[in-house]
């Protein structure tokens, strides 16, 4: 969406394909009950608008999916962008057509162009193509033998029906214990004739103390918002999250010990923050994890569900999630969980699932199993570049590019947050925010100087990579458990940690690469 609005802005001619019937993205894909940002809402959302971020009203610390719904339909409405958005067009393929391939390249005006088809034949032509196509919106259902047997709703949680799910009296069973499974939980449960919960992993959660809008608060933001912006994006993930600069090896167990629960009872996110190596030092974080497993211990009454919610992998080595009651809900007897390590899932049936212990019967049954995270929904589309060469072959043993942006062999293609950038390790707006405006400002320098294509070199692409993994191996991010950010959780996929680690330092090589003639990109003139 501001890609649309910057690049219009600059005098380009825009088109934007969407599979989805309306604007939101994630936030109209991921409408069950529950779903709500993990980033504070003053935060996560757009500062490129001064009038649009003064005049909009968050009503929560942390907006819910239907107020951040509100809010891309007013974005869309505010700035006029759906007359050029085409909404229920699914693209199958993109491919190259260089300006010398001859009769393939007719109609597309002579020059290199990006043949781009829709899964209804539709056909469309573009010199640049950007792809916005997310990190999380490829749904990720695991192959269980009798999947299509289940005779009931079988629903994915990032493709969550249009309608209300009536769960009243229902005996509800759901995979998987990540973010989205902890948010749901505690809607369904008090609703549910019961919920089974069939856990592989179990997650840190920390509670988010979720409020109603401290108008103190957006009052003193919004007094000077730009600085409240320009701060976060000085701090590491761009968010507001008053990070501590000391170990937490270095100070006394009464100070961490109070560290940690001033950080538990401020809530969310911020946690990560209390100290400055819970991301690189194993004992370090394992202070942490064992604060949270006590927690846990303590709101769990039942000490074996509470031990098996007891989370033993790397704290915060998988996406932290925050909760609103997420272990409070085992309290409840309806509420049962199932680990799946001890019982493993050996089919789905057309009454509920069999595990090797016993068989369940279900009324609804909820996929709570995340996404082909990064790079499932680009290499969902038949993308080719040159010579033919498919993006699907060229990562075929993970994702290469040049600072998350552009792959070579692929001219004029851009990735929004793509894998190699900070993305899913940074406030998203914010992330999305910076690489539209380099990426536009990219194509008006392009424009200015009749240039024709740019596209990453192969020695700045495989510098690139390199780097990733070089900061990622610093970290206990890549061995310390097997999250998404890897792909670990997709079987067969090459893993590979995929985001780059560290924004703000990505801004500065980003303005860095641009200052200096788009330094690692190859660029041609017709
Ligand atoms: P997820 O974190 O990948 O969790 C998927 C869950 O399904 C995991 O517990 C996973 O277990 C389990 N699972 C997958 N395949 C399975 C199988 N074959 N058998 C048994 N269990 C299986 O996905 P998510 O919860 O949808 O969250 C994805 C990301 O979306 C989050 O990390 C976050 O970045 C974002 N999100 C954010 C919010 C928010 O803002 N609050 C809310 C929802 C999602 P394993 O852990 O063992 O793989």
């Amino acid at each position: 969406m501001y890609a649309l609005h910057y690049l219009r802005n600059l005098g380009f001619s825009v088109r934007v394909l969407e599979t989805g019937e309306d604007v939101g993205g994630t936030w109209y894909w991921n409408r069950y009950p529950g779903a709500r940002c993990d980033v504070a809402s003053l935060e996560y959302s757009y500062q490129f608008s001064e009038e649009l971020q003064q005049q909009w009203r968050w009503s929560e610390k942390y907006a819910a999916q239907a107020e951040i719904l509100e809010y891309a339909n007013h974005v869309a409405d505010r700035f006029d962008l759906r007359r050029d958005i085409r909404f229920n067009t699914r693209v199958s393929a993109m491919h190259f057509i260089a300006a010398n391939a001859g009769a393939n390249n007719r109609g597309s005006g002579g020059g290199d162009n990006w043949r781009i088809t829709a899964d209804n034949g539709e056909i469309f032509q573009a010199q640049f193509c950007i792809m916005a196509t997310g990190c999380l919106s490829s749904c990720n259902i695991p192959d269980f033998p009798g999947l299509d047997d289940f005779e009931g709703p079988l629903l994915h949680t990032g493709k969550w029906p249009h309608r209300e799910v009536d769960f009243a009296g229902r005996r509800v069973g759901m995979i998987g214990t990540g973010s989205s499974a902890i948010q749901i939980a505690p809607l369904i449960a008090p609703q549910a004739d019961s919920l089974t919960i069939f856990q592989r992993t179990a997650s840190y959660s920390i509670p988010a103390h979720n409020a109603t809008m401290d108008a103190d608060h957006e009052r003193t933001i919004k007094a000077d918002y730009a600085r409240f912006r320009a701060q976060n994006s000085q701090r590491y993930a761009a968010l507001d999250n008053n990070p501590n600069s000391l170990s937490a090896l270095e100070v006394s167990a009464a100070e961490r010990e109070s560290s940690y629960q001033q950080r538990w009872e401020a809530g969310g996110l911020p946690f990560l923050a209390s100290f400055n190596d819970l991301a690189t030092s194993l004992d370090a974080n394992k202070t942490a994890a064992e604060f949270i497993r006590r927690k846990i211990r303590g709101i769990v009454k039942d000490p074996i569900v509470a031990e098996l919610l007891c989370p033993q992998t790397v704290m915060g080595c998988k996406r932290l999630c925050v909760d609103s009651d997420y272990y409070q809900t085992f309290n409840r007897d309806n509420v049962s969980l199932v680990d799946v390590n001890a019982c493993p899932i050996e089919r789905i049936t057309s009454a509920g699932l069999e595990t090797a212990e016993k068989e369940y019967k279900f009324d609804i049954l909820i996929m709570a199993t995340g996404f082909d995270a990064m790079t499932g929904a680009l290499l969902g589309i038949d993308i080719r570049g040159r010579q033919g060469l498919s993006l699907q072959e060229k990562w075929r043993h993970g994702p290469k590019n040049y600072l998350g942006l552009s792959v070579h062999g692929f001219p004029n293609f851009f990735t929004i947050t793509g894998p190699g950038s900070p993305s899913v390790l940074a406030n998203m707006i914010v992330a999305i925010e910076q690489h539209v405006e380099w990426i536009g400002d990219c194509l008006q320098q392009l424009r200015a100087n009749s240039v024709s294509t740019i596209e990453a070199s192969s020695q700045a692409e495989a510098r690139w990579v390199r780097l990733v993994n070089k900061i990622a191996n610093k970290t206990l991010f890549p061995s310390g458990c097997n999250s998404w950010y890897t792909g670990a959780n997709i079987p067969g996929k090459p893993r590979i940690f995929m985001p780059y680690l560290g924004y703000p330092s990505y801004v500065e090589k980003c303005e860095q690469v641009a200052s200096n003639g788009y330094h690692g990109f190859e660029l041609r003139s017709l």
